[in-house]
This record gives C-alpha cells, sequence and structure tokens, in this order.
C-alpha cells in the first residue's frame, strides 16, 4: 500500500517512509492511496475471530511489503494486549472502555503501534530517531510509555504549561532515560505549531531523523479504526448497527471511525463529540471551515482549535459535503453539560466517566432523544482517575485508589520553556 500527502498528491511514500517522516515535505499529511474494502463474511462471522485476528485483517493491507506477516501479527499481539469491554451503561447506551492499557488513555493503541513499528525500522538506520510530539494531555503520556526504553528512539514531548491535569503532567514528566518533556509557556496550538516548524525545517532534519508521534502519523492513526471493529464484535443488535460518538479534539479517533466504515464497518452514525472548541460543529451546519484559536474546557484533551485530521474527513469523502453529512453529526458539549453528566450518570447508573468520555455520553444521549429508535455507544477514552480532582468535586465523594497515589508520589522533571522556536530547536540539538 502507498500513502500520498494531502498537501500535494503526486508523491507516493510507502508505511515506512510515511511512518519516519510523520508528515510530508509539502506539510500534507499522508493519506492511503486505496481504502481496502474487507468481504461480508468478515463483518458476518466477526464473533467468531480472536481481536488478534480482527487486528491482523484489517490492518495487512496497509502494511503489506513493509513489515513480514509474522512481525506485524506480533506488533499488533503486544499492541492490544489488553481488554476493550463494551459495557452497558443505561438501556440504550454502551461505553466503549479505551482505557485499560499503560497509561489509562485510549492513545496507548497508537503509541504502542508506532513504537514497535519503529523499533523493527530502527534496526537497519545509522542515525537514532527523534520522536517529536506535541500534547493536549494524553498523547505525551502514552507516547512516554510506549517509546519508554525503545532501543534507538528518543522522544521530546511537547506540552502547554499548566494545561494538563496533574496525573497526565506526571505519566509524561517522570520517566527519564529516552524520555524528554518541554514545558511550554503557551497552549497546545503553540505546542502543535512549534512542532509542525521542526518539521518542515531543512537544516535540522539533515542533522537528525525527526518523525512525529502525534495522531497525523499514519502509524498512531491507522491503529485506532481497531476500537470500532471490536466494538462492532461485541454489539448485540447487528440488524441495527450503532451509532458511534466520539470524543473528538484533533478529529484523528473519529477519523480513524470513518475509515473503518468506509472498509464497510456496519455503522448507523458517528456524532463527533465537541467540547466548546467547535470549529468541525459550525462546519457541519455552515460549510465553513474557520480555525479559532483553542478555549481551555473540562475536557483538555480536546482543546484543539484547527484539529489536524479533519482534512483526512474531508479525503475519505473526496470533499462531498452532502455525502458526508449524511453520515456524520456534531454536537457541541459546555462544561456544565459535562459536570452534569458525570453526576447524573454516576448517580442514575453507578458508572464514572471521566470528562471526556461524558462530552461523548451527553452528545449521544441528545441524539438519542432524537432517535428513539436507536442505541449508541460512547468511546470512554480516559479512565475517570485521571481526573480525579475534577470527578472528586463533582461527585462529592473520595476516589483516590492506590494507583494514582503511587504516581502522585513521583517527582516531575520537565524544562520549562518559551514557545519560540530558536530555543526548541537548540534542545533537539543538543540533547
Ligand atoms: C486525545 C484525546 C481525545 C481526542 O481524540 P482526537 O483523536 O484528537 O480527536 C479524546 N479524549 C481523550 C482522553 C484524549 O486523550
Amino acid at each position: 500500500m502507498k500513502f500520498y500527502s494531502l498537501g500535494n498528491t503526486t508523491s507516493h511514500v510507502d508505511f515506512k517512509t510515511a511512518t519516519l517522516k510523520g508528515q510530508a515535505e509539502d506539510k500534507g499529511l499522508y493519506f492511503p492511496a486505496t481504502i481496502p474494502v474487507l468481504p461480508s463474511h468478515f463483518f458476518q462471522q466477526i464473533e467468531s475471530y480472536s481481536k488478534e485476528e480482527i487486528a491482523f485483517t484489517v490492518m495487512k493491507s496497509y502494511l503489506e511489503n513493509v513489515l513480514p506477516p509474522k512481525v506485524l501479527q506480533n506488533i499488533l499481539d503486544e499492541t492490544i494486549n489488553f481488554k476493550f469491554p463494551l459495557v452497558p451503561v443505561t438501556g440504550n447506551i454502551f461505553s466503549l472502555e479505551l482505557f485499560h492499557g499503560p497509561t489509562m488513555a485510549f492513545k496507548d493503541v497508537g503509541a504502542r503501534f508506532m513504537s514497535r513499528c519503529l523499533r523493527y525500522f530502527a534496526e537497519n538506520l545509522t542515525k537514532k530517531i527523534t520522536v517529536l510530539v506535541a500534547t493536549s494531555g494524553d498523547t505525551g503520556g502514552a507516547v512516554a510509555h510506549g517509546f519508554y526504553e525503545v532501543e534507538g528512539v528518543d522522544v521530546v514531548i511537547l506540552y502547554p504549561s499548566g494545561k494538563v491535569s496533574s496525573v497526565q503532567e506526571l505519566q509524561l514528566t517522570t520517566l527519564g532515560k529516552n524520555i524528554f518533556a518541554l514545558e511550554v509557556d503557551g497552549n497546545f496550538d503553540d505546542c502543535q505549531q512549534l512542532v509542525k516548524q521542526a518539521f518542515s525545517d531543512k537544516d535540522l532534519n539533515e542533522k537528525l531523523i525527526l518523525t512525529s508521534a502525534n495522531s497525523i502519523n499514519v502509524a498512531r492513526w491507522l491503529p485506532q479504526q481497531l476500537y470500532y471493529f471490536f466494538a462492532y464484535q461485541q454489539w448485540n443488535d447487528k440488524t441495527n448497527p450503532p451509532v458511534f460518538s466520539v470524543p473528538s479534539g484533533n478529529f484523528g479517533n473519529v477519523a480513524a471511525g470513518l475509515l473503518a466504515y468506509k472498509s464497510g464497518l456496519p455503522v448507523s452514525k458517528f456524532i463527533a463529540a465537541c467540547n466548546e472548541n467547535d470549529v468541525v460543529p459550525r462546519f457541519l451546519k455552515t460549510g465553513n471551515y474557520e480555525p479559532k484559536k483553542a478555549i481551555a474546557t473540562l475536557s483538555n484533551a480536546m482543546d484543539v482549535g484547527d484539529p489536524s485530521n479533519f482534512i483526512r474527513i474531508l479525503e475519505l469523502f473526496e470533499k462531498d459535503y452532502e455525502q458526508l453529512k449524511n453520515i456524520l453529526v456534531s454536537y457541541v458539549i459546555s462544561d456544565v453539560e459535562t459536570k452534569e453528566a458525570i453526576k447524573q450518570v454516576y448517580k442514575q447508573y453507578n458508572y464514572l466517566m471521566d470528562p471526556h468520555g461524558a462530552v461523548g455520553f451527553a452528545a449521544l444521549e441528545k441524539y438519542i432523544q432524537q432517535h428513539t429508535q436507536q442505541k449508541g455507544i460512547f468511546l470512554e477514552t480516559a479512565h475517570h482517575l485521571k481526573f480525579y480532582e475534577l470527578i472528586e468535586k463533582i461527585i462529592e465523594k473520595n476516589i483516590h485508589s492506590d494507583q494514582i497515589e503511587k504516581l502522585l508520589k513521583k517527582n516531575k522533571s520537565s524544562v520549562l520553556m518559551k514557545a519560540d522556536y530558536q530555543i526548541i530547536k537548540e534542545f533537539l540539538l543538543s540533547k
């Protein structure tokens, strides 16, 4: 399978090059040249497959000729070696729990897959690989843990000072060794801008093998479609396919879901569940895409004012706005509604949600109120304990667990920096 740049569709590269580069030279995101369509018997018999078999079936065509089948199967087995349970919450709403990985967030899957691919590719490179990544919350921890002690790879993480939760911050600043955390005096968009600048810096890219582990990287993005297949496998009512509500920030996750749909996965509707960063909901209403400065909300990993992956969604639908609107709807959920959802679901159903999952739940609830025949799944993208301070306030109860206590006893180690490209560049060259 080849991948082309969404900046300039003439140059085609393979998965290895797309993974190592992160982004094409023309600054475009890479996109698969063909969308594999899976046979209908795969979907009819999906319950008889193991999750490892599902993963291999879905991923193999993207990696043909780049990873030997055995290597790919091993990488996938390591990537998904925890559970992805579909848990009933109300009569018609289910939670797909994606937080059973090492950093308690769904980004573990993409980070683990990418790190293991890079470990394989690094074996025959002469220079060390530097992974450069901007995080608005959970990417940092997932990437830090996914790459920790991976031979031949250094990781540099940029995160906005004061805008990630204390648990998120500790997960990305306490490992050491090949993991470096830079605390940037700015917001997520500033961090993302600095990363983009580094990738387009010719001089820097001659000196280092620089790659991104953001969701723009195909190795992070592609395996995320597996969540939707795992959910469908566990879905009882196959004649009435699920509505998926996806808490969205940079739009990688929902774009991966739409990719799964294009590969034949039965889905009734996708909901892009957003906090008050509402660029995409407004686009779906007006047809105008107008990026904005990110606003800080309770679901901080979704505080994105110019979602990078949205362009992949447009490409999936060949920019056909009407066709896209048939399958994708979007809701904006305020912080007040997010808190209300957490409180209500805990009281009524004894189920605790994190603020990101709560945005997904609240959006799904709104949709189902208008479409009462439908049942749906919200993606619970992080464990509520990662946000225990907030959750304790909302439910007025102590939920501190051992896991969190242990993390809080670790010491943060990061370097505070101005959002200035020259300073970041010097750091990259000197570490
Ligand atoms: C990153 C993240 C999101 C947003 O996912 P995107 O793919 O960027 O849309 C949602 N919830 C959590 C917990 C996250 O870490």
